[in-house]
């Protein structure tokens, strides 16, 4: 029997990227899966790997929790991850918009709030159910994402106190933080040029980026039976970004074959 075969999975922000990649992975396992995301372009690539599909936008709070009731009543959501989610261009505080830093705190730190309060406390009556939510590495670390940076940091804070909330009624609740990855996102980034692939790349231990395959089994580690027992941690998946970084007061990473 696949690992998630008696599983319904609700994937925010699911038509593209990491979300797209964890739909992906958990209909392999053997999950149903809804996917929510912003417009119906979304939708081939839900119906392509025979997940279902809801046009959604997370930062209606009423909408999701609507949403939520009508799925509860059909075939109830056992697992939540939330992936929805926009990058932000890297401007100081002098240029960032409070549209651009109001739409940031909203789509990552309002969205994740309210998917996991209308998914999370019907789980909790049920007392059953995993979260997992995307932080980042943005989240962790300081850069010039001024609103992105605290939203992420406020995910991976929400995370761990809605942990030691439910917990006591069976939801487990955990977060993944990504490094750079490849994803539609990034690559928009690095078109517009704002970042550089062999920079990213270089500022890492394992010198590459992050697949959005990679994110999805850590995401799916942490949703399903193998990680029963953990809740309230934050997973980087970065290959080694945050543990590189420090290394520059030193002169940067040694070589590799040569170092
Ligand atoms: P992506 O653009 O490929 O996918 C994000 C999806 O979210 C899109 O389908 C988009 O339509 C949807 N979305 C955006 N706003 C939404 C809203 N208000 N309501 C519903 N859906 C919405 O991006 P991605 O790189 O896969 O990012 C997924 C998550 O991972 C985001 O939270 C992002 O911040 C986070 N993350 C990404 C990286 C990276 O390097 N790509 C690194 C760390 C964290």
């Amino acid at each position: 029997m696949s690992e998630f075969q008696t599983h319904h999975a609700v994937i925010t922000g699911g038509g593209s990227g990491i979300g797209l990649a964890t739909a992906r992975l958990l209909r392999a396992q053997g999950a149903r899966v809804t996917i929510l995301d912003l417009t119906e372009a979304a939708a081939p690539a839900a119906a392509e790997i025979g997940a279902a599909f809801l046009p959604a936008d997370v930062t209606d709070a009423a909408a999701i929790e609507a949403i939520a009731a009508q799925l509860e009543a059909d075939r109830p959501p056992t697992i939540l991850v939330t992936c929805a989610g926009v990058l932000q261009r890297t401007l100081p505080p002098e240029t960032l918009s409070w549209g651009e830093w109001d739409r940031m705190i909203a789509v990552h730190l309002r969205g994740t709030y309210a998917c996991c309060r209308s998914f999370g406390a019907r789980m909790a009556a049920r007392r059953a159910g995993a979260i997992v939510t995307v932080a980042s590495v943005a989240g962790v670390g300081t850069g010039p994402l001024h609103a992105y940076g605290p939203a992420k940091a406020a995910i991976a804070h929400l995370s761990k106190g809605l942990a030691a909330e439910w917990g006591p009624r069976g939801v487990r609740v955990n977060s993944v933080a990504p490094g750079f990855t490849e994803t539609p996102a990034l690559d928009r980034g690095l078109t517009a040029g704002a970042l550089e692939a062999a920079r990213l790349e270089g500022a890492s231990a394992l010198g590459r980026l992050v697949a959005p395959s990679e994110v999805a089994e850590a995401i799916a580690f942490l949703a399903g039976p193998r990680g029963s027992a953990i809740t309230g941690v934050v997973l980087p998946v970065d290959a080694g970004y945050l543990v590189a970084g420090d290394w520059a007061a030193y002169g940067g990473l040694r070589g590799g074959a040569e170092g």
